[in-house]
């Protein structure tokens, strides 16, 4: 088939978006958290004595307010824009983890002396490398976002996740270019500082387990818990549980208008971050009654007007304030939901 360049690009990053086994929105991964969403909808109704149908559950996990609504059309938009123009790959960093890597590989090496190998076995190194990558991911995934929760310049682009006034899995790409430029340059520092200091400690380069280039304990997470935190269905991980992962409910409770939830559940995969900086806040059992979003809702919240453009001016009026009137310090920390 001869193809404009321009078309076959997009089918190009669209085919490996959606058929990459290792994707962050795989359609494999898509279906496997559409199926457990329906067993566990399934069995709550079994337990209630209900019949079960699959039409009545369809409608339950696909209702006409979520599929239907401006804040969904809105997340439509948003991953067509992170696909297609940044990608969804993050590589596009300032920093590359492959410099950060060497250089604190030979930091490490100036410090300490040469490199001594160990008779680890490669799967052994392997295995502790693909560990180690995953908590440096989540680490660095949970200081973004903490800063982009605490710093009233950094809340304004962070804030169109939060506009999301339902939440589907395309919800994961409502994200600002600019959040997304901080993101990938923080995630080479943790990234690449723990792979330079692991081939150091391990006295090989071994290389983590991956599937398309995704980190595999990732990709578990993207299967089976990722995609259900964008979504109406509670599914909660309490006790010991609750505070070692982050469950579908840890993110609503995340997205929730509730003073009492906000800043809270800040990681990605993990609550382990959360709980030891006292961002974590573990989900009930029973579903809490939440309402997303943030208050109040703006005048072009769900646009590209208003989502993509509208954040850089209300950076830059938070600047001016910042600079002209050299106001307090407290005074930009101001109340989140004032901030438009
Ligand atoms: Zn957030
Ligand atoms: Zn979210």
């Amino acid at each position: 088939m001869d193809l404009s360049p321009g078309i076959s690009y997009l089918f190009d990053r669209l085919g490996k978006a959606l058929l990459a086994p290792g994707s962050q929105v795989s359609l494999a991964s898509l279906f496997t958290a559409l199926l457990i969403a329906f067993l566990v909808l399934a069995k709550r109704r079994y337990r209630k004595g209900r019949r079960i149908r699959a039409r009545s559950l369809l409608r339950a996990l696909f209702p006409r307010r979520i599929v239907l609504s401006r804040s969904s059309f809105a997340d439509l938009s948003y991953f067509y824009f992170n696909v297609f123009v940044f990608g969804i790959v993050l590589g596009w960093a300032v920093l590359s983890y492959d410099m950060v890597s060497g250089a604190a590989f030979d930091l490490l090496v100036a410090a300490f002396g040469p490199v001594k190998p160990t008779p680890l076995p490669l799967f052994v190194a392997r295995s502790i490398i693909t560990v180690m990558l995953f908590l440096a991911y989540e680490l660095g995934y949970w200081l973004n976002h903490y800063l982009s929760h605490r710093i009233p310049l950094l809340w304004e682009f962070h804030k169109v996740h939060h506009t999301a006034t339902v939440l589907t899995p395309l919800t994961n790409f409502r994200v600002h270019p600019v959040y997304m430029f901080i993101f990938s340059n923080i995630l080479a520092i943790f990234i690449g500082v723990a792979n330079g200091v692991g081939d150091y400690l391990l006295g090989q380069s071994a290389p983590q387990y991956a599937l398309s280039e995704t980190n595999i304990i990732l990709v578990i997470f993207v299967y089976f818990v990722v995609h259900l935190q964008h979504s109406q269905v509670w599914i909660s991980f309490t006790g010991w549980l609750g505070h070692l992962f982050m469950s579908p409910a840890h993110h609503q409770i995340h997205h929730s208008r509730n003073p009492t939830h906000f800043d809270k559940n800040l990681g990605s995969c993990l609550a382990l971050w959360d709980w030891m900086f006292g961002t974590l806040y573990v989900p009930a059992r029973q579903s809490e009654k939440l309402e997303f979003g943030v208050e109040p809702d703006r005048e072009h919240a769900h646009t590209i007007r208003g989502e993509l453009f509208a954040p850089f001016g209300r950076a830059a009026a938070l600047l001016k304030k910042c600079f002209v009137r050299r106001a307090a310090p407290a005074e930009l920390a101001a109340d989140r939901n004032r901030a438009y």
